[in-house]
């Protein structure tokens, strides 16, 4: 007779709110995601299901969310814009459905590995995808936001002593349709089901041993931080940080799930890592601090005359799927940034949005830089600092914001790895 779920009045009731007690008594769970760079070749793959394992001997139950490997998912995404301008047609932009069922494929060929090695190991794994694992979407394609998290295949199968492999960054909507929750997204995945989970903690595991002040690739002298306010953190993932996503470090914020960025190259895991919380001591509103800079290349600044309404605006934002921040508006125009992130296709989006609204002008080839921190607009102290720096060295931002948790600028896109580290020399390191 077939193993019966032991977990049925959990599964027939509704589901339980993100961060909510655990509902079932005994092991505590751990989720563990691995960044591309942690699953990149079958041999990596082999040392995560080692670490695995360690935390399963450990007496841990583990869910375990693997990114695509390595660049692949640049890949298929090269592939479908080759795909899409074969046609020799003017519409050369490849359609988000079916980017999504293209690119979803990924983080399938790891889960599937993983699970093959760990079974290698003499140890039960069972692979999911998200929409096996309950992770449901709404219906927007490539940058889709998780809404609910109804994980009873997983609590089944961890109940039956299996370790339980997700495939990251990806769902399912309403619609039964195959979403990807945007770049950087199996972060998400990883915080979403802790919280649904009640696990004990999450680790995110990349090729870096935490968070520092600044991107160590481009600034040399960055700090270490052991320990990170979720607000900073998250502040610091919308505007270019990409060690954590920010739809992840917006779901931990609001479940209360404790996040561990560790590396998964250290010998000894989580030798260092930042631990981030709600509230991290030395981060609280009075400390008036800068934490980290940040930088997002990749950026267009669009800027609307006096005469374009805001409400058309964001109807053709709204229309073309574009997101966009540091929206300031008033009778003689207004100006927005546009990260082109999540913008599958931005010649195409550029080519409707300038159909749409002929008006506007849109500034490419920028990058965002910015100072992180709390209460950086107490006084007008910060902000001339940060003009004076970027001005001293010859930078001239084209837009310029300022709010308690960050002062940002955009500047031309070569400009922006100088502009970190002096700024870094400036805020951070005295
Ligand atoms: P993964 O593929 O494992 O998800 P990512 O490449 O998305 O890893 O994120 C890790 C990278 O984030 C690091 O290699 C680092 O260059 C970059 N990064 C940017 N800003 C920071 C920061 N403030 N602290 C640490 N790493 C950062
Ligand atoms: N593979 C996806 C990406 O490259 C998701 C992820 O790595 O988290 O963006
Ligand atoms: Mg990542």
């Amino acid at each position: 007779m077939a193993e019966q779920p032991t977990n049925r009045v959990q599964q027939e009731g509704s589901p339980r709110e993100p961060g909510a007690a655990p509902a079932r008594p005994g092991r505590p769970i751990i989720v563990q995601k691995y960044g591309g760079s942690s699953v990149a070749d079958v041999d990596k793959i082999g040392k995560v299901a080692d670490r695995v394992v360690a935390a399963k001997r450990a007496g841990n139950d583990v869910v375990v969310v693997v990114s695509a490997m390595g660049k692949t998912t640049d890949g298929l995404l090269a592939l479908a814009r080759q795909a899409a301008s074969a046609g020799g047609g003017a519409a050369a932009e490849p359609p988000r459905r079916e980017l999504d069922m293209l690119l979803s494929t990924g983080e399938r060929v790891s889960m599937a590995l993983l699970s093959i090695a760990i079974q290698a190991r003499g140890f039960e794994a069972i692979s999911f995808t998200g929409s096996q694992s309950g992770i449901l979407t709404n219906d927007r394609h490539f940058d889709a936001r998780i809404i609910e998290v109804r994980p009873f295949r997983i609590e089944d199968e961890l109940a039956r002593g299996r370790i339980v492999i997700v495939a990251g960054y990806q769902g399912m909507s309403y619609r039964r349709e195959i979403t990807t929750l945007g770049r950087g997204g199996s972060d998400t995945t990883a915080v979403a089901l802790a919280a649904a989970l009640s696990a004990e903690r999450c680790e995110i595991y990349s090729d870096v041993d935490g968070v520092y002040s600044a991107d160590p690739r481009v600034v040399p002298d960055a700090r270490h931080l052991p320990e990170l306010d979720g607000a900073v953190l998250q502040e610091m993932a919308e505007c270019g940080a990409k060690v954590v996503c920010a739809q992840a470090v917006e779901w931990a914020r609001r479940s209360g799930v404790a996040l561990y960025a560790r590396s998964t190259f250290d010998a000894v895991p989580g030798a260092r890592e930042t631990v981030v919380r709600r509230f991290a001591p030395g981060s609280t509103a009075s400390t008036h601090s800068a934490r980290a800079i940040v930088a997002e290349g990749n950026v267009v600044l669009a800027r609307a005359p006096g005469g374009l309404r805001l409400d058309a605006l964001l109807r053709a934002a709204g229309e073309l799927g574009l997101g966009f921040r540091d929206l300031s508006f008033g009778p003689g125009g207004g100006a927005f940034v546009i990260p082109l992130l999540n913008v599958p296709d931005w010649q195409g989006a550029k080519r409707q949005l300038v159909a749409l609204l002929p008006q506007i002008e849109l500034d490419e080839g920028l990058a965002s830089v910015s100072v992180v921190g709390d209460g950086l607009t107490a006084t007008a102290s910060p902000l001339s600092r940060f003009v004076e720096v970027l001005g001293r060295a010859g930078i001239a931002p084209r837009f310029t914001v300022a709010s308690p948790l960050r002062l940002g600028a955009l500047v031309d896109a070569v400009d922006a790895a100088p502009a970190q580290r002096l700024l870094h020399a400036a805020f951070v390191e005295p």
